[in-house]
């Protein structure tokens, strides 16, 4: 018998040329820089146009296309974001980013961590990101978090635990059968609340939705009222949704009033504060967002007025026993240790769903540490500010309907113009905002408000300006009295 002989060593998959390799990572990191010192300039949004489509439109490769070429096709692609990083994208709620965020990113794809657990760097930066968290919403030492994706994610993760101990947690191996429990939201909540409930078996219906006061704010007799009818009926509430800080409107949910019902009825109190909940870094801001200290779990995102890279949000739940009895569950070959690199218990896998895990925590730690809350919250307040510069412009011009109160970071409004009804008035409202974003000019996005279509401004971008907001509105004007663009209205169907 011979001993097998050992092959000859490969590389595996690391660059064959270290030099060149570095070459062209320093070449990558100069083009990404470019584009980010000209993050202010030129277009809002550029389409993807067609020839880049075609340059990644093709068949798996069973080749590699080579490192000068993928250099080449990556750089390529730095023009065509949604545009969230100049100072004139005003759409949806994206944050704009920071450079400095990019550092920590390279750092952690150099770890390549798995921050599901074990005893490693990043376990320990996820940790105190999170005790700044507890301090950040005035949370007990014994609450618990979670960094994940969104907010969307983590209030799947809020309600599993609110759910589980509503039930004594016999809902993890039993299901709901049986149990009829309902929750409460006002009407302006996000999506992703009714979504959790409809992940979670309950059921979209099972939230119920609260109508708001005329400045979009839940109306706390109406809750009282629907909390007592679902009692009536042998229903089972567990659980009440306040929002800091709407998607449509900004608009902030009387918060220290839900923490109270809540309490009375005996009811978990989540807060959706995705991106309002930050306001607490502005002490301008912050008294109208104190209650959150009363929830039982808050959900909300470092990437929208935090200004993280995407994606990075995050779930914190008081009682930290209530949130690990909620997902705790760690078979043999997850099996923690005193010593070694299975120690560093509890691992975050035991928070929530996801095994593998990336280090998110670090770009989330270092736009903390690097810019500290004062200088953060003072972009948040200032984006406050220009909300309401632009709300006051927009309601001493007769060629404006202001639609809602501007209360934090979002401006919603209409261009308006004699002669049209209602529906052209949408229509040539949806016109406008389409256009403006077709020309690279500005990105507003539209929602309704009572049944009208609303141009919608929101502010978590730290590059706007004031005069950003006066070209947004000499834009408008422009474009609505464009006879072009009037022209242009297919006639809405009868
Ligand atoms: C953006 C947003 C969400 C969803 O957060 P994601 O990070 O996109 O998952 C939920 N609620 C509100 C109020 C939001 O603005």
């Amino acid at each position: 018998m011979t001993d097998p002989k050992p092959p000859v060593p490969q590389p595996g998959l690391d660059p064959q040329d270290w030099a060149a390799f570095r070459q062209t990572a320093h070449d990558l990191l100069d083009a990404a820089i470019d584009k980010m010192t000209a993050n202010r300039e030129g277009r809002v949004w550029t389409p993807f146009p067609a020839e880049m489509k075609a340059a990644f439109a093709r068949p798996l490769p069973k080749e590699g296309q080579g490192e000068a070429d993928l250099a080449a096709q990556l750089a390529a692609l730095l023009p065509y974001g949604v545009g969230n990083t100049h100072p004139r994208f005003f759409g949806w709620v994206h944050g704009s980013g920071t450079p400095q965020n990019m550092l920590a990113e390279i750092v952690a794809s150099a770890i390549n961590a798995n921050a599901g657990g074990r005893d490693h760097g990043a376990i320990y930066v996820e940790r105190q990101v999170i005790a700044w968290c507890r301090e950040m919403f005035g949370f007990p030492e014994t609450a618990s978090g979670l960094l994940v994706s969104g907010t969307s994610l983590a209030t799947v993760i809020a309600v599993k635990a609110a759910r589980d101990a509503r039930l004594e947690f016999r809902s993890r191996k039993e299901g709901i059968c049986g149990d009829r429990l309902v929750g409460y939201a006002s009407a302006e909540a996000h999506a992703c609340n009714p979504r959790a409930f409809d992940i979670l078996g309950l059921g979209t219906d099972a939230l119920r939705r609260i109508p708001v006061n005329d400045a979009y704010e839940m109306d706390t007799a109406a809750l009282r009222a629907a909390i007592q009818a679902d009692r009536e009926a042998g229903l089972t509430p567990f659980l009440v949704i306040g929002t800091a800080g709407t998607v449509n409107t900004g608009s902030t949910d009387p918060l220290a009033e839900l923490s109270a019902i809540a309490k009375e009825e005996n009811l978990w109190f989540h807060v959706d504060g995705a991106f309002g909940a930050l306001a607490r870094l502005s002490p301008a801001h912050a008294e109208r967002f104190k209650a959150i200290e009363q929830a039982d779990s808050v959900a909300f995102d470092f990437h929208k007025w935090l200004h993280v890279n995407y994606d990075a949000g995050c779930v914190l739940i008081r009682d930290g026993a209530h949130h690990r009895h909620a997902f705790s569950d760690r078979p043999d070959y997850l099996k923690g240790a005193e010593r070694g690199i299975a120690a560093g218990n509890p691992w975050p896998v035991e928070y929530g769903p996801e095994l593998s895990r990336g280090f998110r925590a670090l770009k989330v730690w270092s736009q903390i540490a690097g810019f500290g809350t004062a200088k953060l919250g003072e972009a948040i307040a200032r984006n406050c500010d220009q909300a309401a510069y632009l709300s006051a412009k927009v309601a001493a011009d007769t060629r404006f309907d202001l639609l809602a109160p501007a209360k934090l970071n979002i401006c919603c409004f209409r261009y308006r113009a004699d002669g049209l009804d209602e529906a052209a008035l949408d229509a040539l409202n949806e016109e406008i905002v389409i256009r403006l974003q077709e020309s690279g000019i500005a990105a507003p996005s539209t929602t309704k408000l009572k049944g009208r279509v609303a141009i919608r401004i929101n502010l978590t971008n730290h590059r706007t300006q004031h005069s950003d907001l006066d070209l947004l509105l000499t834009e408008i004007v422009k474009l609505g009295e464009d006879g072009d663009v009037r022209a242009s209205l297919i006639p809405p169907r009868p």
